[in-house]
């Protein structure tokens, strides 16, 4: 089993203070997740932790900028390592594999990312910015994965020229619309985390994407369960409060349930 990451972060985090989650947040965030899409989720996520950034601002955030913010929370509240695991598409094999949230940041190249970025390529200069959660949001009701792409590629390049004259990008070449994806994945690599892997048990190969918006709601989420689960059982042999359970701390909490299992 290998596993390489083969994009990574590209930008520099900003100085904004950043705070773990605690338990109560965890919580939280769990009750208000459950009745959100998976991109407003993230956003939710990031709310928490960076009060200080309006919503608007935390939607804007390019899809890397978001998923690095994501990787800086995770480590300020659940530490570096991520407990991985896929399953092998040929034989069913489970790989368990850690990644740690800090390399995948810290591969970062040092250049700030622009959100708006000037290309220019063979005759054509194209101005195009990153897409972010307005437009992840914006085709979302997409069934159709060809529709979305050239739903968001209209939404992100802003502007084509050929020498001189004005393009609309519907009458762009089907490999100039494959360039600008392209170099849209390289100016914003963490927004498409892939891990090469290999099956230890058949030795077959292939590429999986990392998701940490998903990652880190699923961890999320069990950790909401098992504090539930917790405070139950103590609330119920002690009749203590749930806000004076959760503010136990862990090992305090643990001899308590050790003590009424
Ligand atoms: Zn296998």
């Amino acid at each position: 089993m290998t596993f390489v990451p083969l994009f990574a972060c590209s930008f520099v985090l900003s100085c904004e203070p950043m705070r773990g989650l605690s338990k109560q947040d965890l919580l939280q965030i769990w009750e208000i997740g459950l009745h959100q899409h998976p991109v407003d989720r993230a956003l939710t996520i990031l709310a928490a932790v960076l009060p200080a950034l309006p919503w608007e601002e935390l939607a804007a955030l390019s899809m890397g900028q978001r998923d690095g913010y994501l990787l800086a929370a995770w480590e300020h509240t659940f530490g570096d390592r991520l407990e991985s695991y896929a399953e092998c598409p040929q034989c069913a094999e489970r790989l368990e594999f850690p990644l740690s949230a800090a390399a995948l940041r810290a591969s970062a190249q040092p250049e700030e990312i622009e959100p708006v970025q000037g290309w220019t390529v063979n005759e054509y200069a194209i101005q195009f910015r990153l897409p972010n959660s307005y437009d992840l949001a914006a085709i979302v009701a997409c069934a159709d994965p060809a529709r979305a792409h050239d739903l968001l590629l209209s939404r992100c390049v802003l502007e084509v020229t050929r020498d001189g004259q004005s393009i609309a990008t519907d009458a762009l070449p089907a490999t100039m619309v494959s360039r600008i994806a392209e170099r849209i994945t390289v100016c914003d690599p963490l927004a498409e985390v892939l891990l090469n892997l290999e099956c230890p048990a058949c030795a077959r190969r292939w590429q999986t994407q990392f998701d940490i918006a998903a990652f880190f709601w699923s961890e999320l989420t069990a950790t909401a369960r098992r504090l539930l689960r917790e405070v139950h059982a103590l609330a119920r042999a002690y009749g203590w409060r749930e806000a004076d359970i959760l503010a136990l701390s862990a090992a305090r909490r643990q001899f308590y349930l050790d003590m009424v299992s």
